[in-house]
């Protein structure tokens, strides 16, 4: 399985190969993607046939917010009489033979993400967050409706809700960057947050921790990882599909590290409640900041400050007296 320059692809290869117990996407095999597909698919099948708001229910809100009309989500999916588990294993099979593809009239292409060739089996909207529909013709008339996707890149774009966090304001958040070490780390604590939430049944992603708190609290851990991390929030929602991109430079993920160490991370979360916000959001936009600094209350702007990267690290607040004595 290659890493591709897509965060959908790279996030799910790496999110397939720890599924499959492998330390890396580029060691993942035939077996692998065969076992990896039958877990995605198992785990569908058991989403798919929940009661809503039964033990569990948060993982089919997950995969409602990433695919939409697909077999476990459909609205419809109890009376189709064919099981979920068997539709999915189904787009996640073996590509078609492209030699026999094209002797039967059909085309073939390098696969949309990865660029290996053969790929036959086109997707849109439904099992590719968001892409067109596979029925709009005029927005991807170079294959016809639908992108090509090679078999490893379709297993990674369903293993993507296991390396997926869900924000405080609902969407679904993608942490990217361009090393592998940092990549790794990143997905190894997302799925170590989904596997609470599969193994204690949760119904609501709210009963566990915001993505930003999760990043936030990783960052803190690794501050030695001097990198960029690119932020994806999003959700493929029907009717309103979303997609906010942010990019974390490395001085802001120290500074947040930092912060998590030396000032009180709930006091800044509570600081930055006030605002809307997490404090992610206002190291993330220095436009946020500057509004959340002019528009919060007296106390709250003043620990938000240590957020200011003009500031030095040393100008980090400790607000105990303050959070005392103003509200
Ligand atoms: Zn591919």
């Amino acid at each position: 399985m290659l890493l591709s320059h897509h965060p959908f692809q790279r996030s799910g290869a790496w999110a397939a190969a720890l599924l499959a117990g492998l330390p890396h996407p580029g060691l993942v095999g035939d077996d692998d993607l065969d076992r990896v597909a039958a877990r995605i698919a198992a785990d569908c099948e058991r989403a798919g046939r929940l009661a809503k708001g039964a033990s569990g229910w948060a993982w089919l809100v997950r995969l409602a917010g990433m695919y939409p009309q697909s077999p476990p989500v459909h609205p419809s999916r109890a009376k189709n009489p064919q099981p979920i588990g068997a539709r999915v294993l189904d787009f996640l099979g073996p590509d078609p033979d492209p030699v026999h593809v094209v002797e039967q009239g059909g085309r073939v292409w390098p696969c949309w993400m990865c660029q290996v060739p053969g790929a036959s089996i086109r997707w849109g909207k439904d099992k590719l967050p968001l892409s067109d529909s596979a029925q709009h013709l005029n927005n991807s008339t170079v294959y016809g409706g639908g992108y090509p996707l090679c078999r490893s890149c379709r297993v990674a774009v369903w293993a993507l809700p296991y390396t997926t966090a869900t924000s405080a304001t609902g969407l679904n958040v993608t942490v990217g960057c361009w090393d592998e070490r940092t990549e790794r780390t990143i997905a190894t604590t997302f799925l170590a947050v989904n596997q609470q939430a599969r193994a204690e049944g949760w119904t609501s992603w709210r009963q566990g921790p915001s993505a930003e708190d999760v990043l936030w609290q990783l960052l803190a851990d690794h501050r030695e990882n001097r990198v960029q991390l690119d932020l994806q929030r999003w959700s493929n929602d029907n009717r309103t599909p979303r997609l906010d991109i942010r990019h974390l430079s490395p001085q802001a993920a120290l500074r947040l590290a930092d912060l998590h160490h030396d000032a009180d991370p709930a006091e800044l979360r509570r600081a930055a409640r006030t605002t809307g916000h997490h404090p992610l959001d206002l190291a993330l936009s220095p436009d946020l900041l500057d509004q959340a600094l002019t528009t919060a209350p007296r106390w709250a702007a003043h620990v938000l400050t240590a957020l200011d990267p003009d500031q030095p690290p040393t100008a980090a607040p400790t607000t105990n007296t303050i959070h005392a004595t103003t509200r």
